[in-house]
């Protein structure tokens, strides 16, 4: 069930370092706010720290609640916001986080917001996180209380201080971690973090010598795609599930074939469990189109209707576990084609359809994560 919105949130102007007195703004339809007589909290927000040694560009911690989309009624239907404009909308590295089209009677940024993806906004001192560096960063959002953790990207200033709250988060971010609102969350930008990111240890720390207490599960065959490239030593920080809406014969030839769609996954699980690997983790393949660079892909045989077989499933999971643990990849990163944070091709996607369950959203393929891996 998603986290009832009870916010209040205005921002300050996209640029400028004078900040003005936030605008709060007052909506017919809001929610009612939280009652006064219950004294707040005191809200744990710490300061950022200065960029050295520790890189750490913005820390906070505190209570939380959620923002964005079609059915946030606490946006008003013209509301922008303070990281993105209309023109980012063509942009692929933005896109992904907004709805195809408006929704209906509104016309800003706000409820355009697609309530799957992960974002979220705070309050932004611009001295300190320019604007520029905030549109690119990439931010570890945590639930203190379950560990949970997962990539996000700032988009908006908010929320009010008089909330009493330091940060409002995606409907799927907030369901993802578990977190309720009013709930802790805790959210960390380092330096190392700005996308694009930079080769980072998490590749050395891999292979030979690792401790991944997982072993990796048995690959029927290695048949190599030419449908690949270098990452250039990118960090892998997410796993891409798919439905190959075809037979495993199918997809392996398709996956061999440089002059087709030229596409390709790092592994195919059969029907009955068998795993097949095409491309090197160490390389990128082409499952999900401006989403390779820090990815793995994994192709799952099955019709369009078809969910996952038993043994298909308990392979698919133990491959996850191990690819987890081997690159340090936040469980909350693994998403489906469709979901795929920077998944950019115009229209989407119906893959992974129905193999994790009936519904087409993020949160039947965390919830089958959470329950299986
Ligand atoms: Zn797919």
């Amino acid at each position: 069930m998603p986290p009832r919105k009870r916010r209040l949130r205005s921002r300050k102007p996209a640029t400028g370092r004078s900040p003005q007195k936030p605008r709060v703004t007052t909506r017919a339809k809001s929610p009612p706010r939280k009652s006064r007589s219950k004294s707040p909290k005191k809200v744990g927000a710490v300061p950022p720290l200065p960029a050295q040694p520790e890189e750490i560009l913005f820390r906070v911690e505190g209570k939380m609640s959620t923002f964005g989309g079609p059915h946030d009624l606490g946006m008003s239907p013209d509301e922008g916001l303070a990281l993105f404009s209309n023109a980012d909308l063509k942009d692929p590295r933005y896109s992904y986080l907004f709805l195809p089209a408006p929704p209906p009677g509104t016309s800003g940024l706000g409820r355009r917001l697609n309530p799957d993806q992960y974002y979220f906004a705070c309050r932004w001192n611009y001295a300190d996180t320019p604007r520029e560096f905030l549109r690119r960063a990439l931010a570890r959002v945590e639930n203190p209380a379950n560990g949970r953790t997962a990539d996000a990207r700032p988009v908006d200033w908010g929320p009010h201080p008089s909330t009493g709250r330091v940060a409002d988060l995606s409907p799927g971010l907030a369901a993802a971690l578990g977190l309720n609102t009013d709930d802790v969350v805790k959210i960390t930008i380092s330096a190392r973090r700005a996308i694009p990111v930079k080769p980072t240890l998490s590749m050395k720390r891999a292979g030979h010598g690792s401790s991944n207490p997982h072993a990796k599960p048995a690959i029927k065959q290695f048949i190599k795609s030419p449908n690949c490239s270098c990452r250039n030593g990118a960090r892998i920080d997410k796993i891409v599930l798919h439905c190959t809406e075809g037979s495993l014969a199918s997809a392996l030839a398709e996956f061999q074939k440089a002059d087709g769609r030229q596409v390709s996954a790092h592994y195919v699980i059969d029907r009955n469990g068998d795993i097949y690997q095409m491309v090197s983790d160490s390389d990128r393949s082409n499952h999900c189109m401006g989403a390779n660079q820090n990815s793995i892909g994994i192709e799952h045989v099955a019709g369009e209707t078809d969910p996952l077989t038993a043994p298909q499933a308990a392979a698919s999971a133990a491959l996850i576990r191990w690819l987890l643990q081997q690159y340090q990849i936040p469980r909350t990163n693994i998403f489906g084609h469709d979901f795929a944070p920077g998944y950019s091709r115009p229209g989407g996607t119906s893959c992974p359809d129905k193999l994790f369950g009936a519904t087409h959203d993020q949160r039947t393929i965390a919830a089958w994560v959470e329950a299986n891996v």
